[in-house]
C-alpha cells in the first residue's frame, strides 16, 4: 500500500506575510494516510522550516544544482537543502525544462545527486500539447524517464517520486481526465517495473496539472495515482486543504 503524497509547489510566489497566513491555515496534523509537503522559493526555505516545527507538513525545494559545491553562482546544492531539513526536491519541472533549458541528462544528474544526499527527488515528466496531438505522449515520457532510470540502481527506483505533469494542463485550468492520467501513470509504473517490479510497486506517482478541490478525489481514486503535485491551488489554504483531504 503506497501512502498518498500531496505536494504544494509555490513557484515564485509569496512574501513572509502571505506565507505566514497560508501556513497558519494548513492541516498540520490529522492526515495519517497522506503525506503533505510544501515547496517554497529558496529564500524562504529556512524561515518556513522554522514555521513548520512540530508540524506534519514536510519541506521541499523547487530545484537543486547538479553539483555539490563550487563556482556555480546562483545555484543551491543538495547538501544545503539537507542542511535546511528539506525532505523533497522537485527536479525537471516543465518550467525548468522550457524556460531554463534543462535537458533529460540534467534532470538525471539532479535526481542522482538528490538521492545521494538523502533527499527524495520528485521527478517531473510530461508531454506538450503538440506532442499529445501527435500521439507522441508515451514516447516523450518514456525518454524522459529512461534518462533518469539509466543513472539509478534498483534500490533507488522506489526512493524517487515521479510526477506526471502534462504541460498543457499546468496552470491552464485544463486537467487531464482521470482516464488519461491513469493510462500514463500505468505506463510509467510499467517502465519502472522493467528495472525492478517490487520497487515499482512502491514508487509514488503523482499527477500534476490544474489539480483543484473539485477534481482531486476522482484523480486520486485511480489505481496508479498516488497523490498530486499542486501549483496554483497550493497558494489557497482552503483549496489545498481540501485537496489533501481528498487524498485521504
Ligand atoms: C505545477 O506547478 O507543477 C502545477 C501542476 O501547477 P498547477 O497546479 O497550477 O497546474
Amino acid at each position: 500500500m503506497r501512502r498518498k503524497l500531496v505536494v504544494g509547489n509555490w513557484k515564485m510566489h509569496g512574501s513572509k506575510t502571505a506565507i505566514a497566513d497560508l501556513l497558519s491555515k494548513l492541516p498540520h496534523t490529522g492526515l495519517s494516510n497522506t503525506e503533505v509537503a510544501v515547496c517554497p522559493p529558496f529564500v524562504y526555505l529556512q524561515w518556513v522550516e522554522r514555521q513548520l516545527a512540530g508540524s506534519a507538513i514536510a519541506l521541499g525545494a523547487q530545484n537543486v544544482a547538479s553539483a555539490l559545491q563550487g563556482a556555480y553562482t546562483g545555484e543551491v546544492s543538495a547538501t544545503m537543502l539537507r542542511d535546511l531539513e528539506c525532505r523533497f526536491v522537485i527536479v525537471g519541472h516543465s518550467e525548468r525544462r522550457a524556460l531554463f533549458g534543462e535537458s533529460n541528462t540534467d534532470v538525471a544528474d539532479k535526481t542522482k545527486i538528490a538521492l545521494e544526499q538523502d533527499l527524495i527527488p520528485i521527478v517531473c515528466v510530461g508531454e506538450s500539447l503538440a506532442e499529445r496531438e501527435a500521439d507522441a505522449t508515451l514516447e516523450v515520457i518514456g525518454a524522459q524517464l529512461d534518462a533518469v532510470l539509466a543513472v539509478l540502481d534498483r534500490a533507488q527506483v522506489s526512493r524517487i517520486v515521479v510526477a506526471y505533469e502534462p504541460v498543457w494542463a499546468i496552470g491552464t485550468g485544463r486537467t487531464a481526465t482521470p482516464e488519461q492520467a491513469q493510462a500514463v501513470h500505468a505506463f510509467i509504473r510499467d517502465r519502472l517495473a522493467s528495472i525492478d517490479p517490487a520497487a515499482a510497486a512502491k514508487t509514488r506517482i503523482l499527477y500534476g496539472g490544474s489539480v483543484k478541490a473539485d477534481n482531486a478525489a476522482t484523480l486520486f481514486a485511480q489505481n496508479d495515482i498516488d497523490g498530486g503535485l499542486v501549483g496554483g491551488a497550493s497558494l489557497n489554504a482552503e483549496e489545498f486543504t481540501a485537496i489533501c483531504n481528498a487524498a485521504g
